[in-house]
Order: C-alpha cells, then sequence, then structure tokens
C-alpha cells in the first residue's frame, strides 16, 4: 500500500451472482454546506441503486414475490404503469431475469426515461398526458387483459410498503442506531417509501416525527379530500385537488391505495407543501454546493428538510429522501439555463491566456 495518501478502500468483501443484489444499503450522507449549522442534516442518497433510484427496491420486490406466489411464469410478459423510475428499475429486473416488459408512461415525462427503459429492452407505449395518471394505468390494465400479461400494480400491491419495511426501514434503523433521528422528510409517488418505512420508525423510533410533503399544486392529502376507489383499490376518479407539476415521480392524480395505510394510521406528524421552483433551486444547490446530484423529488424533498431544520431545536439530527439521480433530468426545467456552449466568462478565461482557444464563433 502506498502510504503518502490517507484515503483507501477495501472492496465489499463479496462477490455478486446478479446485479439485483445489489439493490439497496444506500448511504444517508451529511449535508454540510447548505443546511442550517444547530442541526445535523442527512440525506438518503436512493441513486447509488444499480438503475438509479428508489424504486429498483420495488421492482425487484414485485417481480420476486410473483415468482414465489407462482404469479408470474418463466418468460411471461410484464406491464407497468409508471413515470420512468419503476419502468427503468423494473426494466432492469426484467432483464436480469428474462422476462419481456411493456410500460405505460404520459408523454409528458422526460424522454431520457423512455429511452433508458428501451436501451434496458422494455417497450414504452406512450399515453397523452391529458389523460394524465389515471391514463397510463388504464392502458396498462386494458394491455395486461387483452394479452394475459402479469400487471406489476405497484400502487395497489402490498409487495410495495413491505420492501421498504424490510430494506429502507431497516438501513435507517440501522445506520442511526445509537444516534438521533429527530425527523424523517419523504414525498410520495406511490406512497410505499412513506409507509414501509413509517411502519418501522413507528414501532422502532417513536420519537421519529415524520414529515411527509405533496406538490403546493397538487395537496391531495392536504385537501382532505378521500379518494373514490373501484373494488380492485385502484382510483375510479382523479383527484379534484390535482393539477400538473414539475415533481416527476411525486403525487399521481390519484391518493393511492399504498399511501393510504399512512393516512388511515396517522404515520406523518405533518404535512408540507413544496413549490415546484423551490424543488429545482434545491436541486441545483444540492448538485453545486454539496456535490450531490438528485433528481427534483430530492430536491423537493430537501426543500421540505430545510424547512423542518430551520425551526428545529439545537442539536437536531433530519433524515430525507433523495429518491434519484439528476441524470434523468437533462431534458427538464432541472437543466434550464445550464449552457451547452462556454459562457461569457468561460470565454473570457479561455482568453486569458494564450493556448489552446477555440476558434472564434
Ligand atoms: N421521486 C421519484 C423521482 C420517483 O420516481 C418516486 C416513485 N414514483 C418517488 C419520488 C416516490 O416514491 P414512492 O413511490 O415510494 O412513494
Amino acid at each position: 500500500m502506498n502510504t503518502n495518501t490517507s484515503r483507501t478502500t477495501d472492496g465489499r468483501g463479496r462477490l455478486y451472482d446478479s446485479v439485483v443484489d445489489t439493490i439497496g444499503n444506500t448511504p444517508c450522507i451529511r449535508i454540510n454546506r447548505i443546511a442550517p449549522k444547530h442541526v445535523r442534516l442527512y440525506v438518503k442518497a436512493e441513486f447509488f441503486n444499480p438503475a438509479g433510484s428508489v424504486k429498483d427496491r420495488l421492482a425487484i420486490s414485485i417481480i420476486e414475490e410473483a415468482e414465489r406466489r407462482g404469479e408470474l411464469a418463466p418468460g411471461q410478459t410484464v406491464v407497468e404503469a409508471t413515470s420512468g423510475n419503476t419502468g427503468i428499475g423494473l426494466a432492469m429486473v426484467c432483464a436480469a431475469r428474462g422476462y419481456p416488459l411493456v410500460v405505460t408512461m404520459a408523454d409528458s415525462f422526460s424522454v431520457e426515461r423512455r429511452r433508458l427503459m428501451r436501451l434496458l429492452g422494455a417497450k414504452v407505449i406512450l399515453t397523452p398526458r391529458a389523460a394524465k395518471g389515471m391514463g397510463m394505468y388504464l392502458k396498462a390494465k386494458e394491455l395486461a387483459e387483452a394479452n394475459g400479461w402479469f400487471l406489476a400494480r405497484q400502487f395497489e400491491t402490498a409487495d410495495n410498503a413491505t420492501v421498504h419495511e424490510n430494506t429502507t426501514a431497516r438501513e435507517l434503523l440501522a445506520d442511526f442506531r445509537g444516534e438521533r433521528l429527530d425527523y424523517w422528510v419523504t414525498g410520495y409517488g406511490t406512497g410505499g417509501t412513506m409507509t414501509g418505512v413509517a411502519r418501522v420508525l413507528r414501532r422502532e423510533r417513536p420519537e421519529t416525527r415524520i414529515v411527509l410533503c405533496e406538490p403546493s399544486i397538487a395537496q391531495l392529502v392536504g385537501s382532505g379530500t378521500a379518494q373514490e376507489r373501484g373494488p380492485d383499490r385502484s382510483p375510479a376518479v382523479g383527484h379534484p385537488a390535482f393539477t400538473p407539476h414539475p415533481v416527476q415521480g411525486w403525487t399521481p392524480d390519484f391518493i393511492p391505495h399504498v399511501l393510504q395505510e399512512s393516512i388511515d394510521k396517522h404515520y406523518y406528524d405533518e404535512l408540507l407543501a413544496i413549490a415546484g421552483p423551490d424543488a429545482i433551486a434545491w436541486s441545483r444547490r444540492l448538485a453545486a454546493e454539496e456535490g450531490i446530484f438528485a433528481g427534483i423529488s430530492g430536491g423537493a424533498t430537501l426543500a421540505a428538510a430545510i424547512q423542518v431544520a430551520e425551526r428545529a431545536a439545537e442539536g437536531s439530527v433530519i433524515c430525507c429522501m433523495l429518491p434519484d439521480t439528476g441524470e434523468r433530468y437533462l431534458s427538464t426545467p432541472l437543466f434550464e439555463g445550464i449552457a451547452t456552449e462556454m459562457t461569457p466568462d468561460e470565454e473570457a478565461l479561455s482568453r486569458s491566456t494564450p493556448g489552446y482557444q477555440m476558434p472564434a464563433a
């Protein structure tokens, strides 16, 4: 070993039989420069999952549990409606396990999501954005019924919250063992993260205050209006409080059945509303000032955590979720104004020394 440096690594001490075995065990990382100084703020960085998001956990859970119950035959096609990350996670798992995958997705979600899924071997069926989340969901159901495909049902399946109970929550317990954990902050898409983690925190860390957040222009839970459901617990109609918001992956146009348990059992102590521009601003600060590159929903969750931090008691410890990687948002407002060509100050720097200047445009 070269002893002129202090940083060394030792490997993971194991070999992996499949990419799916690398899902989970994501790190909680301290925010050092942009958090209020009187607290310790940590982010649980789900972009460390192999396909870049928290939904890798759900994807392997749905497939393995369906295999275990005999609901998924070898080589059977899997179909799901997804805003992207579930599709990307399922595409990774289905590629590794040999299942064809068809994803239905509204055409409003970022194009890099579609191309990623196709690169991972999935078929992507676009649905009109005017039909919102309900449209893509009903299309997936229709295709499943017409073709005898396995419908993953992320918004209703018990395998969603369960995997967060068995993985995400256990990781938090282990990583904060012997430490304070005064607040845990999350948003919701399906509500799997929220419901699964809250089941465990309520039992094992009853002192931890759980903060749920949703977009300020889609306060479905905050409205207090109940969701109408069909006999299979899927939404019967879109929720009246929904308007289209920029926090991809958060709050669909209905309250998911998986989240309903958190509402009914009072799993959260506080509900915060986050504005889209704040989400984007915090995601950018997280990248530029902390070196942590997360998506818009991560920025939104961090925005909520910062609000919590500002009024938290001295010495409080806060942990918030960062659901996915910022690379999934290159074509979205997260990157608006981020230049491709040199900016004037970059041009000036280039001209400030004689060598290797670009030809004038
Ligand atoms: N953020 C992003 C970017 C997501 O894709 C999702 C999942 N749809 C979430 C947050 C919310 O996670 P969950 O479904 O567990 O509520």
